[in-house]
This record gives structure tokens, sequence and C-alpha cells, in this order.
């Protein structure tokens, strides 16, 4: 067996974090590192999936409950409208292999890149 990943630990209360949601299947935490007034990570709890792709073939209702945690966060933390990022690969930026969605809200116009 592999260590659970830095979110498991924070989902069992390992490490600290601050939990926003969990709706079963799926959980969100606040960003360590904000990037914009609302940053969470929606996670799934199993640690089955490393990526978005990965997931999307294996248990694509699972991607569409994260779609709806990051829709209920931007409703509850920002206006209801939010930017959804998945990093996937060292090389694309990501660095934690535990599927995780990056949910941004309140972005300010100037920072709005991409
Ligand atoms: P990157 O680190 O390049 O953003 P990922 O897409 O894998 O790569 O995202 C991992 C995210 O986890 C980062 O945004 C990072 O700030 C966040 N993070 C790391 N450790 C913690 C923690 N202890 N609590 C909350 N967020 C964390």
């Amino acid at each position: 067996m592999s260590e659970p990943s830095i979110f498991t630990r924070i989902l069992n209360g390992d490490i600290p974090g601050e939990i926003l949601l969990d709706t079963g299947r799926v959980f969100a935490i606040r960003d360590i590192d904000p990037q914009a007034p609302l940053h969470a990570l929606v996670i799934p709890k199993t640690e089955d999936y490393r990526d978005v792709t990965e997931l999307a073939a294996g248990d694509p209702g699972l991607l569409a409950e994260m779609v709806a945690a990051a829709k209920q966060l931007a409703s509850e933390h920002a206006n209801g409208e939010y930017r959804l990022i998945f990093n996937n690969g060292a090389s694309a930026a990501q660095s934690v292999f535990h599927v995780h969605a990056h949910v941004l809200g309140n972005i300010e116009e100037n920072k709005l890149v991409g």
C-alpha cells in the first residue's frame, strides 16, 4: 500500500486543512496557496484515479459530482461563477497525483489569463 495522499490525510484529520464541503464521494478543501479570493480543491475520496483523464474513463459520474461540488462552492463562496482547472501530469504543473480540480472564483479582471 502506498502512503495516503496529502488530501486524504487532511480528510482524515491527520494534518490540518479547511474542509469546505463533503458530499459523500467528494470533498473540498481551501487551497493553502490561494491564487484567487476563492481557491478550493475538489477531490474524490477515492485515490483510484491519478488525473481527470483516468477519472473520466473510469467513473464519469464521479467527475460529474466534482463539477456539481464546484458549482456549490462557487455559489456559497463566490458569485456562482467559477473557473475549473485540472493539471494533468508533472509537466503540466500537477504535483499531487490524486485527482483534484482547482475551483477559482471572484477572480480580479486583470488576473484573468487564458
Ligand atoms: P500545483 O502544486 O502545481 O498547483 P496540483 O495541481 O497538483 O499542482 O495542485 C496541488 C495543490 O495542492 C496546490 O495548489 C497546492 O497549493 C495545494 N496544497 C498542497 N498542500 C496543501 C495543504 N496542506 N492544504 C491545502 N492545499 C494544499
